[in-house]
């Protein structure tokens, strides 16, 4: 648009320039003609009037004449008006004598202004051979005798085709020109608009996640994993609307037992670099689908999408194992043992919302300390029906049952 624009404008700006030299030039030319040739033409009767009056024998010399002026230019057409509009002389001259009193532009050249515009038309060739459909610039210009009195107008048709020529070659260059400069520009602001996106996408990206984690450990937050909680419970219940034969959801709650008697013996700090290293050891547990998120101080949440009971349950091992197995470097040469107490549940068909699942989970990980700490306690709805060996450390909420 912008191209298209700006080489519309740059043509009408040279195009008014050039017609207006064109006119120009018809002016003078039909000056000079008059001076030099047409001035002999004029006749004073003895009050001094003014008349245009050409003989037969002058016309011929006259038009001789003329012809020989308008030799160099391609092609151009005159005719000589008196004051009554008749056509004393014309370059064709099989229209002398004829009159053009509807003309209202000889009109105005015969009330003493000098008249031009640009038209189309016909024209003939100096020599009568040939005709062309040409832009022409047509001027009428008064002829005045000495007193400045009019006594006729002539007609100047010039051929502007150079001046065409001349405006084609000022257009493609200017074209050439623009289409340079908005490459350069809009090329620049590209690159720097894309190098301000990429930069924006960057701090959007790095301020999302600095929203949903932990500053510490790197994991989400407690926050963004009760929404991923809502998101999944959402899941499974449309899933289970729509009666597909489901895999459950796991929740299993890790807390570190006696941590407090961690930062009492170590330090703070010590215990800030138990829980990063405790939140690596978890996540390298857990599958890629998997969420782990800080639920509180020293405990952890972990979902498993999409998991049977028994699966949970290898994974919760998994984790107890890969924490009591190893100890926890505090420094270079410090270390200490550390161990977690899991609580497990299910996600089960007659959850109405999602904190009756995790409020199981919760007190399985209660169950767990109070059995002692450093073990795994699950609960499950009194539907569940999972193998003999898990069934060991299974507690119906229904039946307020224990079976370790
Ligand atoms: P239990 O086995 O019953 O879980 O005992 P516990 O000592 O682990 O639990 P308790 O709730 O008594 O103490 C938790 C401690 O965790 C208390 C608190 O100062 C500490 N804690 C919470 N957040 C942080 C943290 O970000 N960094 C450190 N270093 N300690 C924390
Ligand atoms: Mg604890
Ligand atoms: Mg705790």
């Amino acid at each position: 648009m912008i191209f298209t624009l700006v080489s519309y404008g740059i043509y009408k700006v040279f195009y008014a320039h050039n017609v207006s030299v064109a006119e120009n030039e018809a002016v003078n030319l039909g000056q000079m003609l008059f001076e030099q040739e047409i001035n002999r033409f004029i006749v004073y009767d003895t009050n001094g009037d003014a008349t245009l009056k050409i003989g037969k024998k002058q016309l011929k010399q006259l038009d001789e004449k003329i012809h020989n002026h308008l030799k160099p230019l391609k092609i151009s057409k005159i005719k000589l008006f008196s004051k009554d509009t008749e056509i004393v002389y014309s370059t064709d001259q099989e229209i002398i004598g004829r009159t053009d009193s509807n003309n209202p532009k000889l009109k105005k050249a015969l009330s003493g202004h000098v008249v031009s515009n640009l038209e189309k038309k016909d024209v003939t060739d100096i020599k009568g051979e040939k005709s062309f459909s040409f832009d022409v610039v047509e001027a009428y210009i008064p002829v005045r005798d000495k007193k400045g009195q009019i006594v006729g107008s002539f007609e100047v048709y010039l051929d502007i085709t150079r001046y065409r020529d001349e405006l084609k070659a000022i257009m493609a260059a200017s074209m050439k020109l623009i289409s340079a400069v908005l490459l350069f520009v809009f090329g620049f602001f590209y690159i720097l608009m894309r190098k301000s996106v990429n930069k924006l996408t960057q701090a959007e990206k790095s301020l999302k996640l600095l929203s949903i984690t932990d500053g510490l450990t790197g994991i989400y937050n407690r926050r963004y994993l009760l929404s991923r909680v809502e998101e999944e419970f959402e899941r499974q219940k449309r899933l289970n609307e729509t009666n597909k034969s489901v895999m459950s959801v796991g929740y299993m709650m890790v807390d570190i037992d006696h941590f407090k008697e961690i930062n009492d013996t170590y330090g703070h700090q010590c215990g800030d670099s138990v829980l990063k290293e405790l939140s690596n050891r978890l996540s390298n547990s857990l599958r890629r689908y998997d969420v782990i998120g800080r639920y509180g101080g020293e405990e952890f949440l972990i979902i498993l999408p999409n998991t049977e009971p028994d699966e949970i349950r290898r994974i919760a091992e998994r984790i107890w194992k890969t924490v009591r197995e190893e100890p926890f470097y505090l420094n270079k040469t410090l270390s200490c043992a550390v161990t977690v107490s899991i609580g497990i549940s299910c996600l089960s068909k007659r959850d109405k919302d999602i904190k009756t699942a995790i409020k199981r989970a919760d007190e399985a990980l209660y169950k767990a300390k109070e059995m002692g700490r450093d073990r795994i306690v699950c609960i499950m709805d009194e539907d569940y029906t999972g193998s003999a060996d898990n069934k060991r450390n299974v507690l119906h909420l229904s039946e307020k049952r224990v079976d370790i």
